[in-house]
């Protein structure tokens, strides 16, 4: 399978959980309730593109969001154009590059508290650290690197 497999999602770095996951994926990609999701989402478009708007009949199925994948509902899923498809995947892998190299700048949940709190700690909220490590497992399961 080539690269661009959900793209901009955090997958699992572990092989065997890296072919589990990818063997999930390809499963549900072939059952027919995938298939009906895909299907509403082009009819919603009404033949248009939803990025660009321009008429197409060759329509991709993007996921706007993998907050809820397999369990998406309406608007989480949206009819492009391919070159719409490719350019909406690579913007997300490279908002998904940029926040993890923030990540690895920041070093540690401190810097990313000072980062997004301010540097002085009496200034954070009391649970700031919980919300910053909820705050990058959010960012990394849905996919969502704005
Ligand atoms: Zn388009």
């Amino acid at each position: 399978m080539s690269d661009d497999f959900l793209p901009g999602l955090d997958v699992p770095k572990n092989a065997a959980r890296l072919k589990s996951f990818r063997a999930d994926y390809e499963s549900r990609l072939a059952h027919t309730s995938w298939k009906v999701k895909q299907g509403h989402a082009k009819e919603l478009a009404n033949g248009l593109c939803w990025n660009c708007s321009n008429p197409t009949t060759a329509f991709e199925v993007h996921h706007r969001t993998y907050a809820r994948l397999w369990h998406e509902r309406e608007g989480d899923l949206v009819a492009v154009c391919a070159d719409c498809h490719r350019n909406l995947d690579r913007d997300r892998v490279e908002k998904m590059e940029r926040f993890l190299e923030e990540c690895r700048e920041a070093n540690s949940i401190d810097s990313l508290c000072c980062k997004k709190y301010g540097d002085d700690p009496q200034h954070w909220p009391i649970d700031a650290e919980e919300r910053a490590e909820e705050w990058i497992d959010d960012k990394r399961s849905q996919g969502e690197w704005e």
